[in-house]
This record gives structure tokens, sequence and C-alpha cells, in this order.
């Protein structure tokens, strides 16, 4: 089974995490930018992490046989801070870079006007630079916070065919099928998904156009997910062709989009990151 996790915050996660989800088959990953679970005070903090997530976090995940991506953003729990906005001005220079597939994680937390004004200048972004998007929807009174997404999606120049909208449940899945966009679901204990209420969805709403993500993070959370919705879709009669058409063929076609994919990135050039090796005490 090939794994294409297309959300997962491995800047939070250990190399033993690596090489479980290697042993899973996990070969690719996409890492969105996010909030690091406490506000960051000064705009050059987000530089230093996008920093990180085109260099460092792509040649570690490349000792581990895994393909690494990212999506660039100023994402929604930070998008209504003044401190963090002089973000938006620098991100063009980011979107220009090979290793970032997508605008993303934008979207809502809390549907402030700030937050408003975020989304549209992030979604024209996209267009300029010929990126999807990867739009997170909130976690609180989701049916909401996915009509507006919408809306303002839809009010945008991109086209709803270039968006993935995530962290999908029953609750959102109708309306998001319908719109046309791709749909994301995040199998994370407790809070979002899990792989049978996962399967079920496969069952009612099909097989094209999802994508299925762990969304690990530093919270209680889980990056082998992907591979037990697979186990789990196999178990209730999907086809192995089904599985990886969810599970690798889906997050390629979206990803894929923005014509920067490079699924032989797992092969690292240089046994050394700007002078550092993940083998601390060198070799
Ligand atoms: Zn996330």
């Amino acid at each position: 089974m090939r794994i294409f996790d297309p959300h997962i915050h491995m800047t939070s996660r250990t190399t033993d995490d690596y090489r479980a989800m290697y042993d899973a088959g996990v070969r690719a990953v996409v890492e969105p930018s996010f909030w690091l679970g406490q506000p960051r005070t000064h705009p050059a903090s987000f530089y230093d992490y996008f920093d990180a997530l085109l260099g460092w976090e792509p040649f570690r995940a490349a000792q581990y046989g895994i393909a690494h991506h990212c999506t660039i953003a100023l994402n929604p729990k930070e998008a209504g801070d003044p401190r963090c906005l002089p973000v938006l001005e620098e991100l063009p220079r980011y979107l220009a870079k090979d290793g970032v597939v997508a605008v993303g994680e934008i979207g809502y937390d809390s549907m402030t006007p700030a937050e408003d004004r975020a989304l549209a200048a992030q979604l024209q972004m996209a267009v300029d630079h010929e990126l999807p998007a990867m739009v997170h929807t909130p976690h609180r009174d989701k049916a909401a916070g996915l009509t507006r997404t919408l809306d303002v999606v839809r009010e945008s120049d991109l086209p709803i065919e270039h968006v993935l909208i995530d962290h999908l449940n029953e609750t959102t899945v109708a309306a998001a099928t319908d719109s046309g966009c791709w749909r994301g679901f995040s199998i994370y204990p407790d809070t979002k998904m899990d792989p049978d209420r996962m399967v079920a969805l496969l069952r009612s709403h099909g097989t094209e156009c999802v994508l299925v993500n762990s969304a690990a993070d530093w919270g209680n959370s889980d990056p082998l997910t992907p591979r037990r919705v697979g186990e789990a879709m196999l178990a209730a009669g999907f086809t192995e062709d089904d599985v990886d058409l969810v599970l690798w063929r889906n997050p390629v076609e979206f990803y894929g989009l923005s014509g920067r994919l490079d699924l032989d990135a797992a092969e690292p050039a240089s046994p050394t990151h700007e002078g550092n090796s993940v083998l601390r005490g060198g070799e």
C-alpha cells in the first residue's frame, strides 16, 4: 500500500515517526504551514519556520525515504493578529519556491473580518502564482464555517477545482461534495474523524476527489491513521485500486496542479543540510 499523507506537521514529529511511516507505506507527505500552539510575536518567526519547511524538513524526510513538500500561508489562527500581518507582504517570495505545492493552510478560525481579508488576499496569491489552495475549515460551527468558506472561494478568481477543503466530516461532506472542490478528511483521535467513520463516508459519497490525512501535529495525534483507513477500506470490501486512488493518486493529482510535485525527492543529494547532519556528533 503506497501512501501520500497530504497534511501532516512533521516539524512536531520524531524520527521514529518517519521510520514507522515508511514501514507503513508512506512515501510522500505535504506539510502545511500552520500555528505553533502558541502565538508568534514577530513576523520573522514565520520566515525561519517557512525556511525549515523548505530546507531542513525535506532533508530530514529524505533520510527516511519520504518525499516532503509544503504549503505556505499565514494560517487562520494567526490571520487576525496585527503582529503577524506583515507576513502577507513576504508570502510571494516563498510562493515562488519549488518545494511549495499550494497556498495553505488558509481559511477561518473564528470567522472575523480580519480573517476574511487574509483569506481573500491569499486566494488571490494562489491565482497569481498558479498554485492550488489548501483551505482549513473551523473546528467550531463547522457547517456555517464551510458555507462562508465556499462563498469566499466562489467570489475569488481561483477555480473551485483548484481548492482542497480540509477537516471535513459528516456535517460538511455533502455541501463540500456538491461544490466540486477537493475534499480532505483528517483522521485524528478524539476531535476529528476515525477510520470506520471515514469508510462509511467513502461508501456514501464515493472516492473521487477525496484525500485522507493524519493532520498529525504536537497534539494527541497519530501519523499512521491513513494506513488504518486503507486497511479499514479493504476490510469493508473496497479494492486495492480504490485504496490507491484515495491514499495516493488523489493527493498526487491535487498537489500536482502546482506543477512542482517531485516524488523522487526522497533521495538526499548530500548527507548534510547546510553543514548539519541528522547524526548529531558527526559520522
Ligand atoms: Zn494542520
